[in-house]
């Protein structure tokens, strides 16, 4: 095995119902700890799911009609939409195709873990900046090779000042990765930068579509960008379920759509409610990041106690020690996460 990897930290999800129903014996568990949609995904990709049979054969390497129905939804040539399994996959044919040993890549902190595993996985030299109180970014280097910007940020639910961003992709010498998982739940959305040949757009269906278990992601980009990322995708990259509850979603935007504005007007709801118990800040996502008196780890375990899962910060380098992060549920989660958090708060 590699030496150099044995640094690694494993990757920590969000803990399961399951898990926490067996350590505390407790019959009725919330999960808000991975952003998932509460509402699930639409019924059409489920029917479409039970319907399909024809799994003897490989799916296309390259799915035409999601590309296109993809590029329709955002906007943008089909030539330019590149698909792979989850934007989890599709961030790591970014790092092959682009990061050498020794090449920076460049991103702020705290942000989504999985730049940072992915950086050490390529030898890169990572240079992880800091953000200012608000959790907005305020450097950049003009020397990274890749510069990773995730907008709403995963932990803290803020967008980038497009600004900024703009004089970032301007100014680097490298790529800049835009990493638009939460875009549904913003109307600040950076996608029209892929105007730059260097910048990527990454989406997925795992959150708003509410698809995590389908595994389908996709990044907009120059064609140029795209042919070359086709050379690092694995040879058949998604499967072919996920492509057709890739084009179901697509045809049922109005699910995703109802469910997002149910998610958004909780989402205030639940920072109202927050803002008398704790320090919540204002979120452009489908979670809140949350500040307490006491420490994140211990108010997180006595969450659980009571049934509620939320999201230790303690994967998320450079998180406070005193927040967690809570995905927004629907209304009776969101209440039972409330009172049990008042109880805890309470308590102390
Ligand atoms: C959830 C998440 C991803 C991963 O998305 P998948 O499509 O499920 O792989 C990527 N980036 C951020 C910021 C996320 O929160």
């Amino acid at each position: 095995m590699r030496s150099d990897l044995s640094g690694i930290p494993d990757y920590v999800p969000g803990k399961s119902e399951e898990d926490i129903k067996k350590t505390y014996g407790l019959e009725r568990v919330v999960k808000l700890a991975s952003n998932e949609n509460p509402y699930g995904c639409t019924p059409k990709a489920l029917e479409v799911l039970r319907q399909f049979s024809k799994l003897n054969s490989y799916p296309p390497k390259d799915p035409e009609e999601l590309r296109e129905r993809i590029a329709g939804y955002v906007g943008f040539d089909p030539e330019m939409v590149f698909i792979s399994s989850g934007l989890d996959g599709v961030l790591e044919c970014a790092f092959k195709l682009l990061v050498e040993p020794g090449d920076e890549v460049c991103f702020a902190l705290p942000t989504f873990p999985y730049y940072s595993i992915l950086s050490k996985i390529y030898r890169a030299r990572e240079n992880k900046t800091e953000r200012d109180s608000e959790f907005r970014m305020v450097n950049y280097s003009k020397k990274a090779k890749l510069t990773v910007i995730c907008s709403p940020n995963n932990p803290t639910g803020n967008v980038e000042n497009p600004d900024f961003v703009k004089e970032i992709v301007e100014n680097v010498n490298g790529y800049v990765f835009i990493d638009e998982a939460y875009a549904e739940f913003t109307e600040k959305n950076l996608t029209e930068l892929v105007e730059y040949e260097n910048v990527m757009v990454g989406r997925t269906f795992s959150k708003a579509f509410g698809l995590a278990g389908i595994r389908l992601g996709y990044a907009v980009m120059h064609p140029d960008m795209r042919k070359a990322l086709m050379k690092v995708n694995p040879p058949f990259p998604v499967s072919s379920l996920a492509v057709k509850a890739g084009i179901a979603a697509l045809e049922d935007l109005e699910w995703m759509r109802k469910t997002v504005r149910m998610i958004k007007r909780d989402r205030e709801w639940l920072f109202r409610k927050l803002k008398n118990i704790a320090r919540p800040f204002k979120s452009e996502a489908n979670f809140l990041y949350v500040e307490t008196e006491m420490d994140g780890k211990s108010i997180v375990e006595k969450l659980e106690k009571k049934g509620v899962i939320v999201r230790a910060l303690s994967g998320f380098e450079g998180a406070r020690e005193n927040a967690f992060r809570v995905s927004v549920g629907k209304r009776e989660e969101n209440e039972a996460f409330i009172k049990a958090l008042e109880d805890v708060v309470c308590l102390q």
